[in-house]
């Protein structure tokens, strides 16, 4: 049977961390616990969920910081990310089912770095900034040079997430998220889209982002594709040229959940059903 740490504070994870070297973060667990084996660990584990430090959703000048133990349920119920950040919210509310979204954590999803991992699309195109801390001191970086792989993140040995910070100044006034899977709840996705664009009064799109999951190893973004929406109106035949790029562009898997072939057809057709979600 694995020692359980439960820390209150970051300081007292980092002397955890520091006295045992095999130690293991958990926060939410829903990850952690469902790829440990049957037998469960011997490795120590330490829980992340009563560290004050990484807990709230803050506004600061031009940013709001969202601690990295925060879960899923409080970004759903948070007015500031609902008014800000809705694609984010949007995002969270797909996630699993409700006992997930109440255990499950943003900085737990960010850490995973599966592609199929739904608030990581929404916080590539806020351009959302991971902050990283250990004894040694404190670093930021951008989301998509973080998330290194599917799997993989730059996480040092040592080091926790704390928080994702996103500016405010995004100027977006559409946001939208949409996930297909093979079930309405508790499904992973088979191909997702977060999109956010500036939309003027006579329907042209300053500017626009996409994000799509599970479509290639991490979060697929393409310039060429923000740039073929930007300065247009959402029209069928904007969004059928952009669709028609995403398809070409994307690198999906054939895996149990779906085939390669209908992963890509979907990618566009996750475009092509932004025309209808605009009237919505
Ligand atoms: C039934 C079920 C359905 C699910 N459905 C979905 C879904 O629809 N969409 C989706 O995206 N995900 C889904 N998930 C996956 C999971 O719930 C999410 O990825 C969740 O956000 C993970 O958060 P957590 O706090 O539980 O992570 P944990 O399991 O606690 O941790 C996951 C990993 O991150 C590390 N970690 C956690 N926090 C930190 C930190 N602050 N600093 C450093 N490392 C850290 C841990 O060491 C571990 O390696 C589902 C899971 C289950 C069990």
């Amino acid at each position: 049977m694995a020692k359980v740490y439960l820390p209150s504070s970051l300081s007292a994870v980092f002397r955890i961390m520091s006295d045992e070297p095999s130690a293991r973060l958990f926060a939410g667990g829903t990850d952690l616990m469902v790829r440990s084996s049957p037998q469960g660990t011997e490795s120590p584990l330490v829980c992340l969920e009563g560290v004050g430090e990484l807990r709230g959703i803050d506004e600061s000048s031009g940013e709001v910081r969202i601690g990295a133990a925060t879960t899923h349920g409080e970004l759903i119920s948070s007015s500031l990310i609902g008014d800000v950040f809705p694609v984010l919210g949007k995002a969270a509310r797909h996630i699993g089912a409700p006992a997930v979204r109440n255990m499950g954590t943003i900085g737990g999803n960010i850490c995973t770095a599966s592609p199929a991992g739904d608030t990581l699309p929404a916080l590539y195109i806020l351009g959302a900034e991971v902050e990283l801390r250990s004894p040694r001191g404190e670093r930021r970086m951008p989301i998509d040079c973080f998330i290194s792989g599917p799997g993989r993140t730059e996480l040092r040995s040592g080091e926790v997430l704390c928080a994702v910070v996103i500016g405010k100044d995004h100027g977006f006034n559409f946001h939208h998220f949409e996930k297909v899977g093979q079930r309405k709840a508790m499904a992973i996705s088979v191909a997702s889209l977060a999109f956010a664009a500036s939309i003027g009064a006579d329907g042209t799109a300053a500017k626009a982002r996409c994000a799509f999951g599970s479509v290639a190893p991490t979060v697929f973004t393409s310039r060429a594709l923000d740039d073929c929406l930007a300065g247009n109106p959402m029209t069928k035949d904007v969004l059928a040229r952009a669709a028609a790029i995403a398809r070409e562009e994307v690198c999906p898997i054939s895996d149990v959940r779906a085939s390669e072939e209908y992963r890509r057809r979907v990618t566009g057709n996750l475009l092509m059903r932004l025309e209808g979600a605009r009237k919505d």
